[in-house]
């Protein structure tokens, strides 16, 4: 576990539960319905990276830690990173070049953007890769039970990918996945039930996020090997993610 690094998520709240933020040379995997949050914290996590390190992201000296978004569902909006970069004190023009922003149309395509990450990231000094969301192509392309197994083989796959790309240089993988709000309700497929399925078996962090009141969100730790299990409750703002 050398050479860790922790990018803060902008609530102390939840980079606590994280054991202080998102991890370098780890997968962190935010799931929860539609509206809980996960692109937000997406988006802030591709701002936050920029930060210097003294402030919670990984830019060292003159050397800017960047981003890159993989967007599978056409959700990222620019105007967000903007609001969210200015609310931090980065300048909001530079703030958006350092993040490379990617759509991925198809899972075979989301699989060759990922593949070719690996020329990308240690040319560019990237320290943070968001696949938003992980899971919507390879669900839409191999629907329901009948094509469980042929898609968390590819699923896999990919992660095996993301993993083999946060060890090797050191970076954060932060994925998504959209899962059904209510875990009775899930026609048959274990992969939508709240967790109630592991997308994988790969040493990783996984946080369920619900909606609360108003843009209050609870965050829970699922099943990490070296964190506590615990609660927190953290805000959707203007400004982005916060206590
Ligand atoms: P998902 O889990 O589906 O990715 P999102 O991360 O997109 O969910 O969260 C959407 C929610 O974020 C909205 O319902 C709203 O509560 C909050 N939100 C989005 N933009 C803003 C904003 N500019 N100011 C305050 N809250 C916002």
């Amino acid at each position: 576990r050398m050479n860790l690094k922790k990018i803060t998520t902008g609530s102390s709240n939840l980079d606590e539960l994280l054991g202080g933020g998102v991890e370098t040379k780890t997968i962190t995997e935010f799931f929860g319905e539609f509206g809980s949050g996960k692109s937000q914290i997406s988006h802030q996590l591709s701002v936050n990276v920029q930060l210097p390190t003294d402030q919670g992201g990984l830019t060292e000296g003159e050397n800017i830690a960047k981003a890159v978004y993989i967007d599978t569902e056409g959700t990222f909006r620019w105007e967000r990173i903007e609001q969210m970069a200015r609310c931090a004190g980065l300048d909001p023009e530079l703030a958006m070049e350092n993040i490379y922003y990617m759509r991925a149309v198809n899972s075979d395509h989301q699989m060759a953007v990922v593949e070719e990450l690996f020329g990308l990231v240690p040319k560019e000094n990237i320290r943070l890769v968001v696949v938003d969301s992980v899971t919507s192509h390879f669900r839409a392309e191999y629907p329901g039970r009948e094509n469980l197994a042929v898609r968390q083989q590819k699923l896999n796959k990919h992660l095996h990918q993301l993993s083999r790309l946060a060890e090797i240089y050191n970076v954060a993988v932060v994925i998504t996945n959209q899962v059904m709000a209510k875990p009775d309700v899930f026609y048959g497929d274990p992969t939508q039930a709240v967790g109630g399925h592991v997308l994988y078996h790969a040493p990783g962090v996984r946080v369920q996020l619900k909606k609360s009141r108003g843009n209050k969100r609870i965050a829970r730790m699922v099943d990490a090997p070296h964190l506590p299990e615990g609660e927190t409750v953290f805000e959707i703002t203007e400004c982005g993610i916060r206590d």
